[in-house]
């Protein structure tokens, strides 16, 4: 393998700088040449790409987004438009791809490597919603959670001086780790996400339960992809009279420099997407298990979505905050 692509695509995270530093400088370790495709697919489809240097990716590890831009490119969905995608990497001779992204991103990867049998494509999940399967952890997790956590304290200041409650609605889309594991770091009252029925009515009867018992506040995570915190306020209104307060966090979650544990796992997933292409993988997404490095297949990815909640984690947080 002598040519190499990097792009990162669909929802930025931080950490995504640190994965493209780590597949470029890996690969021009081993003496590969690497191409930037700037804007994911969009800049395929335009031949937005150039070449990467050692120099290209300095300055980069600490910064938050994604210096290579990224997009939402729909018409990469269609094959006789993604055929000139193709065209502008197989003219530059490069035969591996390395898409920095969420499972979107991988579809794509995995339509590309169907089609022309010359690239290999290596997906590394890159997205603060941890949805990814095949991997424990996806780059930006950690440091979304560490933004909702550093939100939280502050607002639980102002829920105590007013003894209000606050419903916190946070991102992840179908997935409710960002909810689960911000709610237990928070201490919240109550987790509300997709994966787990709860009865709006026995949150409501907690909160009662805990005002009785002389609780100053109350903190009520919600996963974005359950319900609204606006909705969560209202369907709480019908069971309880309390004084609360929404606070949507929104896109800072996806933002600011990337957590040391990002870092790391941007540097050791980036590093062994090269390794897979080197020794001949394709169609795969890397990932971290049980701290080991590993590759999935995107069909395997696909198909298991979402099946690593951890409820051990959602009992032990509704456990500690009786
Ligand atoms: P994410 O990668 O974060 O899940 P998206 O779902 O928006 O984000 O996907 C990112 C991009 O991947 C899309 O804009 C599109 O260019 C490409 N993509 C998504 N689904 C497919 C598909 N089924 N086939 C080909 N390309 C796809």
């Amino acid at each position: 393998m002598k040519k190499i692509a990097v792009l990162t695509s669909g929802g930025d995270s931080p950490g995504m700088n640190a994965a493209v530093r780590a597949v470029t400088r890996k690969a021009i370790y081993n003496n590969i040449e690497v191409y930037g495709v700037y804007q994911g697919y969009q800049g395929l489809l335009n031949d937005n790409i150039e070449k990467l240097e050692l120099g290209s990716v300095g300055d980069t590890i600490q910064r938050g987004g994604t210096f290579l831009y990224s997009a939402r490119c729909p018409e990469f969905k269609d094959a006789d438009v993604r055929k000139k995608g193709i065209e502008n990497l197989r003219k530059r001779d490069i035969e591996g791809l390395v898409v920095i992204g969420g499972d979107g991103s991988y579809r794509g990867a995995q339509r590309i490597s169907e089609e022309c049998k010359e690239i290999q494509t290596i997906g590394v999940p890159g997205t603060i919603d941890n949805d990814i399967n095949g991997s424990d952890f996806t780059i930006g997790f950690d440091t979304a959670l560490n933004t909702i956590i550093d939100s939280v304290d502050k607002i639980r200041d102002t829920a105590s001086s007013h003894a209000r409650t606050f419903i916190i609605e946070v991102m992840g889309r179908d997935c409710g780790d960002l909810a689960l594991w911000a709610g237990l770091s928070v201490g919240a009252e109550t987790i509300i996400l997709p994966e787990v029925n709860v009865d709006i009515k026995d949150v409501a009867e907690k909160i009662d339960n805990g005002i009785k018992r002389g609780k100053k506040h109350s903190i009520v995570m919600v996963a974005e992809g359950c319900m609204s915190g606006e909705a969560c306020a209202k369907e709480l209104s019908k069971y309880i009279n309390i004084d609360t307060r929404v606070s949507v966090l929104g896109h800072i979650q996806r933002g600011g420099s990337p957590s040391g544990a990002d870092r790391v796992l941007a540097s050791r997933l980036g590093g062994h997407a090269v390794e897979l292409l080197l020794s001949g993988k394709t169609a795969v997404g890397v990932g971290i298990m049980n701290n080991e490095l590993t590759d999935t297949p995107f069909d395997e990815i696909f198909n298991a979505k979402n099946q690593k909640f951890e409820h051990s984690i959602y009992n032990l947080a509704k456990e500690l905050s009786i």
